[in-house]
């Protein structure tokens, strides 16, 4: 069980000083935990398709830039979606093969196209101004790429706005509610044939199943338009996006992949028998569980008779929680300074991280067993869109990364997935070599 595992391996993180003066915050991934998503996202789209689908399941790279962990699922069988120059780097150095890539940015530049399609990586365009950027490349340039359309069903936002892209007025793809877009969309596919793919990614985190769903089965209608419109499949791959949403209340796993499989079965089965290749991107669904951050706590007072405990985890590992709490909520166990989970009644206390401004807590007023300085605080349900999203405040540093096993015998294994940033290289990439640059008289 998850839990177990990460408690043994918190427990070794402390006996093996992968915690130390030099290092009071650490991350984990579990990797058992990270292969069993993998494979579970694989079996559940397995389960429905008949006769068994063309699906690639790209993982969205964003929820977890970090090389072995893109090398890790592709050993499982997934491959990478990216939106970036730099995301598309780290797939290629993980070596994901251009045909299980796919290019989504809204902002692609020229250059990055021209890139995407000379890889022969499959490119969803965003707009109208995109497919004309692609026009003119196709001119001068031969790809294996399948290129897509992304669309926006409109089918409406999720809890988080922020993180909801189907909304009436989102900003990504081709809003198909709007007046003449449903009609110029078909006229796009009529006059390019080698457009063959449509793509929709209605939202993330806060998004209820069922109008992720009512997108997926927006698209699938298009595509059966188009294909009708063009009299033939031309549309040949859908790209259904990611954004199962994640439970970080428990340690249970909810929704899971097979039920999402088994609702878009049902109410869009055209999906699933053959005709169409399957694009899936899911990201913080298959990391976000198996990452914990792990951090000394430093200090421990009270400030108007509420207890603090002063720790090395807040705003550059924890940015969403930190500055939205109300919808990044992170649970939070307590341990011992060997490692051992802390017991003892609980008490209303603020997990406070390590930056100078009031509002860097990772929780408020939660009840925890009292803890005391040297303790160990764990931040949870952090694999994806936390701790590999450093962001830069105080110059903290990056901190290590690790992946962990635990053998039969229970002894746990830890391997370097990122090392930790040193304070030269925050120097460095702060301009320390240009030290005098604005001396100009
Ligand atoms: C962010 C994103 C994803 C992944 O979303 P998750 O909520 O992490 O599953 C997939 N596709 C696109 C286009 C995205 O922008």
């Amino acid at each position: 069980m998850a839990s177990d595992r990460r408690d043994q391996a918190v427990r070794a993180a402390v006996e093996q000083a992968l915690l130390s003066d030099s290092e009071p915050v650490v991350a984990l991934l579990d990797i058992a935990g990270i292969r069993a998503s993998a494979a579970a996202l694989r079996a559940a789209f397995a389960a429905v398709a008949r006769p068994p689908a063309r699906v690639l399941h790209a993982f969205a790279v964003k929820a977890a830039p970090l090389v072995p962990v893109l090398r890790l699922l592709h050993r499982e069988g997934l491959g990478a979606e990216v939106a970036s120059p730099g995301e598309l780097a780290l797939a290629r150095a993980a070596r994901v093969r251009a045909d299980r890539t796919v290019l989504d940015s809204p902002a692609k530049t020229p250059a990055e196209l021209r890139e995407a399609l000379a890889l022969g990586i499959a490119v969803n365009a965003d707009n109208a101004q995109e497919l004309d950027r692609i026009d003119a490349l196709l001119s001068t340039l031969r790809t294996t790429s399948p290129i897509g359309l992304r669309v926006n069903a409109q089918v409406g936002g999720g809890t988080i706005g922020a993180l909801s892209t189907a909304t009436a007025t989102s900003k990504f793809g081709v809003a198909l509610r709007d007046e003449g877009a449903r009609q110029w969309v078909v006229r796009a596919f009529v006059e390019r044939p080698w457009l063959t793919r449509l793509h929709t990614h209605s939202g993330s985190q806060g998004m209820p199943l069922a109008l992720l769903v009512a997108g997926v089965r927006e698209v699938y209608d298009l595509a059966e338009e188009i294909n009708a419109a063009v009299g033939r499949r031309q549309v040949d791959t859908i790209d259904i996006g990611g954004g199962l949403p994640v439970n970080f209340a428990s340690d249970e796993e909810t929704p899971t992949y097979e039920e999402y499989a088994r609702l878009l079965a049902a109410e869009v089965p055209g999906l699933f028998d053959g005709r169409y290749g399957l694009v899936t991107e899911f990201g913080r669904s298959l990391l976000a569980k198996h990452g914990t951050v792990l951090a000394r706590v430093e200090y421990t007072k009270t400030s108007g008779a509420r207890p603090i405990a002063v720790t090395h985890a807040g705003v550059q590992v924890a940015t969403r929680t930190v500055y939205d709490p109300a919808s990044w909520p992170l649970r939070i166990a307590a341990y011992d300074a060997k490692g051992l989970p802390r017991t003892g009644p609980a008490v209303d206390q603020d997990v406070a991280g390590p930056a100078c401004f009031a509002g860097d807590l990772l929780a408020v007023q939660r009840p925890l067993p009292l803890l005391a300085q040297g303790d160990i605080v764990a931040a949870l349900d952090t694999g994806a869109y936390y701790f590999a999203h450093h962001y830069a405040y105080n110059s903290l540093p990056r901190p290590g990364v690790y992946g962990f096993v635990v053998r039969p015998d229970g002894a746990v294994r830890f391997a370097t997935v990122r090392p930790p940033q040193r304070v030269a290289e925050i120097v460095a990439e702060s301009g320390g070599d240009q030290r005098d640059a604005l001396l100009l008289e």
